[in-house]
């Protein structure tokens, strides 16, 4: 299973469960897999299907997530293909015959496709070895997206008694768990829950004062990075991208009110690094599976725990660091209670109140907003400090940190990469993407680059080493982004030992390049650092309290230089 993984995805380890469930699969036992989004289900089923013998049907509701999830693995080097109401009757039967022929490892298909007898006719006659339901909630009318199409696979086990079945889910509430243990008749089945707690997530609460010029700050910080602003309406959602356009931001709005056109194209240009910056309301989000999304705004607090909790779910799924920032008024409760008071049902509405009062209590809590949230959905947190959330982090720097302007700094787990040189792989991913219309991330995932960007990878072995490289992407791109990173570090090493006589031999100055970006690293760990307003916070106070250059230096781990540059543009 371990070298399928690093062969095919470039992993070297499994995500906490993916192993046990793997082991359970390949037993061909059923089983239900609850994990958070972005937590690694896919994964579940992809590798006992590369290592069983026929093909793995997978059941997906969006035609949109179905194309990247193939594109994704084609470019894995696995042989998947989508069967949906976008192909022609020609592609469709052009797939039917690969199928046949041995020639497709996995199978993506819509509910829809089981209404169709002649369809599952055609399932009788090839050879299925699991099969997948992936979003399984959507079964369930107690599920918060309950699809009519999903009914359709009920007979699936009788059809199918010999096969294992696995559904997957984010969605925790035991009343739908239960339905869909129901509703699919799984047979024995092994339940596997993992933790919701999403480590790589920062979760942030601040007053709603100037929230506009906070914003754009925080966005500045971000620079190029994918965020999404949720607001409270249509008009919100216009008016927020509008000025973030005045303000030189590339900022789009997506919400119910949009003709549907619009809207594809809005969060098609989003996917694929087009716009960075999403104002939208509620109605944005599934069919979301951008994993490098970095920054999740609350421009107005949410409803329910519930909501916050899979909107923010939907930063980070790369496992790279992200900032889930809400800001909270009391003013704000009255818009939403606007609309409470119109529900005509007195039990819901009397619900709908008592979701809202939990969500004003998780913001006037000042206590960890991790456990709180967890505690929320039945998880008990053990840690004292989670050391990602604003109320534990005053508690570790009383001092450093000021309330407004609260971006929480890069973990120190966080490794250190070159940024300069991450953008311009960023730029190369983006235009190889272009070439092959997928989305970047299909490409590399910013995991890959900014261990590219780290690792300085020279030859084929050490581009295997990079997470996320497996043996087709190596094949792929490995040479084009070898060259890419050649060049750069030849250019900067020109470019920085211009006084150290010529180096006009290409290895030597590679490596000195190599060695001076070591010895550098090493004196000041935070040299290739973005600039954080906190750091220039620091910055100030030390000048203030008449530190010199070198102690400055040392206090910040930065070079000498670098404080220098600062302190002129203060
Ligand atoms: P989910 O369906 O649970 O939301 P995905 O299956 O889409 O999550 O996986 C989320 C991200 O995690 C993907 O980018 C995937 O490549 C990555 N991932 C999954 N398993 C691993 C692993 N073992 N090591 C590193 N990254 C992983
Ligand atoms: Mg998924
Ligand atoms: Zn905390």
């Amino acid at each position: 299973m371990r070298a399928l993984l690093k062969q095919y995805f470039g992993y070297d380890e499994f995500r906490p469960m993916q192993k046990e469930i793997i082991q359970s699969t390949l037993q061909k036992k059923d089983s239900l897999v609850i994990m958070p989004t972005g937590g690694g289900k896919s994964l579940c089923y992809q590798i006992p299907a590369l290592k069983f013998e026929g093909i793995t049907l997978v059941i997906s509701p969006l035609i949109s997530l179905m194309k990247d999830q193939v594109d994704n693995l084609k470019a894995n080097g696995i042989n998947a293909e989508y069967i949906n109401s976008s192909l022609s009757q020609e592609e469709i039967i052009n797939i039917k015959n690969r199928i046949k022929k041995n020639e497709i490892k996995i199978l993506y298909i819509a509910p829809e496709r089981f209404a169709l007898e002649e369809f599952k006719i055609f399932l009788t006659t090839i050879q299925i070895s699991l099969i997948a339901i992936d979003e399984a909630h959507c079964i369930s009318e107690w599920g918060h997206d309950f699809r009519p199409e999903y009914r359709n696979l009920k007979p699936l086990r009788t059809i199918f008694p010999e096969l294992p079945i696995i559904a997957l889910t984010a969605t925790a509430t035991e009343k739908v768990r239960i339905d869909i243990l129901k509703q699919l008749s799984l047979r024995d089945p092994k339940i596997f829950i993992s933790s919701f707690d999403r480590k790589n997530l920062n979760l942030i609460v601040l007053e709603k004062k100037k929230a506009m010029e906070r914003i754009i700050k925080m966005l500045k910080e971000y620079k190029e990075e994918s965020a999404i602003i949720y607001c409270f309406s249509r008009k919100d959602s216009e008016n927020i991208a509008e000025k973030l356009r005045h303000r030189g931001f590339n900022a789009l709005p997506y919400h119910a009110g949009l003709d549907n056109e619009t809207r594809k194209k809005n969060q098609d240009l989003f996917i694929k690094d087009k716009v960075n910056i999403i104002v939208a309301t509620i109605a944005f989000g599934m069919g979301i599976n951008k994993p490098d999304v970095r920054l999740i705004i609350h421009h107005t607090f949410p409803k329910t725990l519930e909501g916050y909790y899979q909107e923010i779910g939907r930063a980070g799924r790369d496992g790279l660091l992200s900032d889930c920032i809400l800001f909270y008024s009391r003013g704000d409760k009255r818009k939403h209670e606007f609309f409470i008071d119109k529900i005509e049902d007195e039990i819901t509405q009397n619900n709908a109140k008592s979701k809202l009062r939990q969500v004003m209590n998780y913001c006037e809590d000042g206590s960890c907003r991790r456990r709180r949230i967890l505690k929320y959905f039945g998880e008990d947190f053990l840690e004292d400090n989670c050391g990602a959330c604003d109320s534990c982090l005053k508690l570790l720097e009383p001092s450093g940190i000021n309330q407004k302007t609260l971006i929480p700094k890069e973990s120190e787990k966080q490794e250190k990469y070159n940024p300069e040189l991450f953008e311009k792989l960023r730029i190369l991913r983006k235009q190889v993407a272009n070439q092959r219309n997928v989305p970047p991330f299909i490409i590399f995932g910013d995991v890959s680059l900014r261990e590219m960007a780290r690792c300085l990878p020279s030859n084929d072995e050490e581009f295997l080493n990079i997470k996320g490289v497996g043996q087709q992407k190596l094949e792929d791109f490995g040479d084009l982004f070898l060259k890419t990173i050649k060049t750069y570090l030849k250019e900067k090493s020109i470019d920085n030992n211009h006084n150290l006589g010529d180096s006009d031999e290409e290895e030597s100055s590679e490596t000195d390049y190599h060695k001076r970006l070591q010895e550098i690293k090493q004196k000041f760990s935070n040299a290739y650092e973005h600039w954080k307003e906190e750091d220039d916070v620091r910055l100030k106070v030390l000048n203030s309290e008449n530190k010199t250059i070198s102690e400055i230096a040392q206090i910040l781990k930065r070079q000498p230089s670098a404080i220098i540059s600062r302190l002129r543009k203060f």
